[in-house]
């Protein structure tokens, strides 16, 4: 490592997210890795000290952690057309949805352009919903962080138990094995009792993870209910047979008794949660990626984003895809929570940091890639160097990451991807003189290759 020449990014404010906002501060990058993090003074002295030869990068604006879309389908980056009208709900959707999707498409184009516009955005990892075998290896090809997970959908217990299972676990090995991998069973009402059941061990077998959308349909949602026994005990197949015989339990409580919910699980929406859902979920350590202009889009409620907050539970940010929402940029749906918590009363003045917070580190540790050599999400020494630069003015730390959180979307001026810069706009390329690097080349064809 020490061959690396070392660059020293400034700005006017870094935003390490696991430490204070630091006014003037600076990160020095070495390789792949972050090697210091503080006040611009105290890094320059400190490399200075050492000896060290520095390049400086100097941005007068706001200097984060990249952002995690911590849930997006990439392969649907073609089907904008979907999301240019809004629905009366899930089902009605789905109406709008299947047809564009029979159409032939080019997935492995069109996810690989959705991984080009996440990084635009300033997006450095994602947790990319794969349907289709040609979509897997956007996120590898493009060099991002996060996961690739397999979707798993439509499948009987019957079906399931003949074939499903064994063409779903070679579908998952198929994955590339970088950046990571998953399994997402779709919903608790689209796949019945024993997939779901499966999935979790599946998974957990092979140290891989679990997505599933949670709480995006209101047939989801719990209900005062006769039954004396517990639905456990009753044999049921699926959560369509639970409502049929009057159970109102929620689909969070009854995917939480098949195990798949845990600190490895992370869950796509949590708009039709009660109180006691959104314990279930704390206590198990699940995240909830909250994608709310997706959820206008469908025409569902707003996502309970206040009560999370209050309550502490684990959130970060998604976009869900092109088919659902106007585009892959998080900070647009930072935006949008800052209004809706706003609107729901949530007062406090950490909103922005909180929110800017769930679109980095929280994505990350939804997915388990905060943690270990690889770790991604925030600003610290030995983490992976995943940065964006914001072209946002700096006044006071409060009102700046607050016009980050209001006003952030499309303003990304620079994309730098494990010590790699992989965008940069004209204004960035002014301001430092580092620029956009070419085009990537066409990336060459991978399966399953090792770690
Ligand atoms: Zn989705």
């Amino acid at each position: 490592m020490t061959g690396f020449p070392v660059t020293l990014y400034s700005a006017d404010l870094v935003v390490p997210v696991t430490a204070p906002p630091i006014l003037d501060g600076a990160i020095a990058v070495r390789g792949e890795k972050i090697l210091h993090v503080g006040e611009r003074v105290w890094v320059e002295e400190s490399l200075a000290e050492r000896g060290v030869p520095v390049e400086h990068v100097r941005w007068p604006g706001v200097l984060m952690p990249g952002l995690v879309n911590a849930h997006t389908h990439l392969q649907y980056t073609g089907m904008g057309e979907v999301s240019q009208r809004t629905y009366s709900g899930f089902e009605d959707w789905a109406k709008g949805f299947n047809p564009v999707y029979a159409r032939p498409h080019d997935w492995a184009a069109d996810a690989a352009a959705g991984a080009a516009m996440l990084i635009q955005s300033g997006v450095t990892a994602a947790a990319d919903v794969v349907t289709d075998p040609e979509a897997a290896h956007a996120l590898h090809d493009a060099g991002l962080a996060g996961i690739a997970y397999w979707e798993v959908i439509d499948w009987t217990n019957e079906q399931w138990r003949s074939h499903g299972r064994a063409e779903v676990e070679a579908a998952l090995d198929s994955l590339p094995s970088r950046p990571g991998t998953g399994l997402s069973p779709h919903a608790p009402y689209s796949l019945e009792i024993v997939p779901l059941l499966e999935i979790p061990d599946i998974v957990r077998e092979r140290g891989s993870r679990i997505h599933i959308h949670l709480g995006e349909s209101g047939i989801e949602q719990e209900f005062a209910h006769e039954q004396a026994e517990p639905w456990q005990s009753q044999g049921m197949g699926s959560l369509a047979e639970l409502r049929q015989a009057g159970f109102g339990t929620s689909a969070t409580d009854y995917v939480d008794h098949l195990g798949v919910l845990g600190p490895d699980c992370h869950i796509a929406h949590g708009v039709y949660m009660s109180e006691r859902d959104r314990a279930i979920l704390r206590a198990r350590g699940t995240t909830v990626a909250l994608c709310p202009r997706s959820n206008a889009v469908i025409g569902l409620d707003a996502p309970p984003v206040a009560a999370y907050l209050r309550e502490g539970s684990p959130i970060a940010v998604g976009t869900d895809s092109l088919s659902s929402s106007p585009s892959l940029d998080p900070l647009a749906d930072v935006a949008e929570l800052f209004r809706i918590a706003r609107s729901q009363g949530y007062s406090g003045e950490d909103l922005a940091e909180r929110l800017l917070s769930a679109a980095t580190l929280g994505g990350a540790h939804a997915m388990g890639i905060d943690e270990g050599p690889q770790r991604t999400g925030y600003l610290a020494v030995g983490a992976v160097a995943d940065l964006a630069f914001f072209d946002i003015p700096v006044t006071s730390v409060t009102e700046t990451l607050t016009r980050l959180a209001e006003s952030g979307e499309g303003r990304a001026a620079a994309t730098v991807v494990a010590g790699r810069v992989r965008h940069a706009t004209a204004a960035f390329a002014e301001a430092t003189g580092v620029a956009s690097p070419p085009a990537a080349p066409s990336p060459t064809p991978v399966s399953g290759e090792p770690a």
